[in-house]
Order: C-alpha cells, then structure tokens, then sequence
C-alpha cells in the first residue's frame, strides 16, 4: 500500500470511530424519547467532534407534527450561519424522510450518518442526487428500537410518516 493510502486508511478508521460516537448519542436521544412515551427516533447535528444539537421526535411528548428527531436537533442547534452548516454531519437513528431530507437540503447539510433503513427507507436517493454523502452504519439496535415500536404501536408510526 502506498503512504497515501495507508493515511488515507488511517483517516477512513478515524472517521468511522467518530461516527459511531455520535451514533451512540442519537441512539441515546431515541431511547429518552421510547422512555417519555414517544416515537423512538433520535438525532445529533454535529461539527466534527463537536455537539451543535442533539434531539429526539416529539410527536407524542409535545404533540408536534414537524419535530422528527433530525428537525428536533436542527432546531435544538438553533440559527447557524450557512458556513457552518457546510461543515456539519446529521446523525440520525434512521433513514432520514421527506421533511426532513428536505431541511438537510435547505441547510446545506453535506453529509448525513443513518443508523438503519431496514424498517424504513426515506428519501436517501434524494440526498445522494443532491450531492449529500450517506452513510449507513447498519445498526442493530436502531432496528431493533423501530421494530419494537411498529409492533406496539403501528398506528402512531403510521402517523409519523403520513400514511393511512
Ligand atoms: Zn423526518
């Protein structure tokens, strides 16, 4: 292997620690809002290492229609200048949807980390048109937090992403 890829290497492993670290953290945010009687689906808006949001749906705790995990943590962020959002990466427990595929346009969010999207595929195909990179991590306990919920509760998941 040659000098460039073996930093290259190095770089891709760094990466990918970081960003099963803010996984964790969204992860995290799922299970406070299972634990507050709500949607388990959490979300982390981050600057590299850096924190700028962190939040989770809030459709049962605050009887919102627009607060996904990813808008959550958008607004928890709160206003940010276009040139940090160029910088920022949006975490999310799971395949991000419409709305919120389309605050992640609208601010310019060039990368998104998604934990799953077995139980739900959103409009990943429409952030990668747009140039935004997407990254699955495949986690298994973001499945496994969505299949529980769906089971239990298939009306208010329903309901969450529009349908019938
Ligand atoms: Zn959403």
């Amino acid at each position: 292997m040659t000098t460039d890829g073996t930093s290259d290497d190095r770089l891709g492993r760094h990466q990918l620690a970081l960003d099963r670290r803010m996984l964790a953290l969204a992860i995290a945010e799922a299970e406070e809002g299972l634990d507050g009687g709500g949607i388990p689906i959490g979300a982390v808006l981050a600057d590299g290492d850096t924190v700028l949001g962190a939040g989770h749906n809030q459709r049962m705790q605050l009887g919102s229609v627009i607060r996904h995990g990813e808008t959550d943590a958008l607004e928890n962020a709160g206003r940010l200048p276009a040139t940090t959002y160029a910088r920022t990466t949006m975490y999310t427990t799971l395949s991000p949807c419409s709305m919120c595929t389309g605050a992640i346009l609208l601010y310019g969010i060039p990368r998104v980390v998604i934990g799953e999207n077995e139980t739900f595929l959103g409009a990943e195909d429409h952030l990668r048109a747009n140039g935004v990179e997407v990254v699955n991590l495949a986690s298994e306990r973001c499945v496994e937090l969505m299949r529980t919920f769906i089971a239990d509760h298939p009306e208010l998941w329903n309901e969450d992403i529009g349908e019938p």
